[in-house]
């Protein structure tokens, strides 16, 4: 199977190439079907697995694809656990957006708050994030949800364990409308409490799991 073979925009296709991919992963083969279809989906594959594209380019297509909610809200937030998971999405995320009009920011725990409030304050339509952080600046009113268009959880088996569920909660509250996609990704599903987010966050998805060994 080729990039090709899925409806993506023309500059995604374009920038995949130029990362020096022609072929998509087993976890990408699986999820982009799904994903690009508008589904939920909660998706597990190990570390290396090539999961970041998995979720970025659908959520890039349906951003270039779909007219905005609202004219200001962040049309997709991407959570990761640590800051530097999240730095290596957002160095990816960058490239696609390159190719693009988008706008794509970070925002991260242990950065400057009063410029995080200003670069959220230029409307940014793709945010990657440390949970903690965003749930800081809901609170501060400096982001609305409302306008939502994708949530996105990546290792959100890794966000449990470093004690986010609550924040996810709150950041899940704030996004609660009827058109909003979530995707959960994970390199496990054997966490304690995995199902009890997915039931809270996710609308009826779709499972993919690859290489789960039992
Ligand atoms: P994971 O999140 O599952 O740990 P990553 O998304 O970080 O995996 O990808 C792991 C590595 O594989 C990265 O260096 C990435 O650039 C590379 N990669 C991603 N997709 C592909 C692909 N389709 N073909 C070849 N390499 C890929
Ligand atoms: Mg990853």
């Amino acid at each position: 199977m080729q990039f090709s073979d899925f409806s993506l925009d023309k500059r995604l296709l374009e920038t995949v190439e130029h990362m020096g991919f022609t072929s998509p992963t087993p976890i990408q083969e699986q999820a982009l079907p799904v994903a690009l279809a508008g589904k939920d989906l909660m998706a597990s594959s190990k570390t290396g697995s090539g999961k970041t594209l998995a979720f970025l380019l659908p959520a890039m297509q349906r951003i270039i694809s779909k007219k905005a909610l609202t004219k200001r809200d962040p049309r997709a937030l991407i959570l990761l656990p640590t800051r530097e998971l999240a730095q290596q999405v957002y160095n990816q995320l960058r490239l696609l957006v390159a190719n693009t009009q988008y706008k794509a920011v970070s925002i991260l725990g242990g950065e400057n708050f009063n410029d995080q409030a200003k670069a959220l304050a230029r409307d940014p339509h793709f945010i990657v994030a440390t949970p903690g952080r965003i749930a800081d600046h809901l609170s501060q009113k400096h982001l609305y949800l409302n306008g939502l268009e994708l949530l996105i959880l990546d290792e959100a088996d890794r966000m449990l364990d470093l004690g986010f569920a609550d924040q996810l909660k709150q950041i899940n509250e704030a996004a609660d409308h009827k058109r909003r996609q979530t995707l959960m990704f994970s390199a496990t599903l054997d966490h304690d409490n995995i199902d009890d987010i997915a039931q809270t966050l996710l609308n009826s998805p779709a499972h993919v799991a690859i290489g789960e060994s039992h």
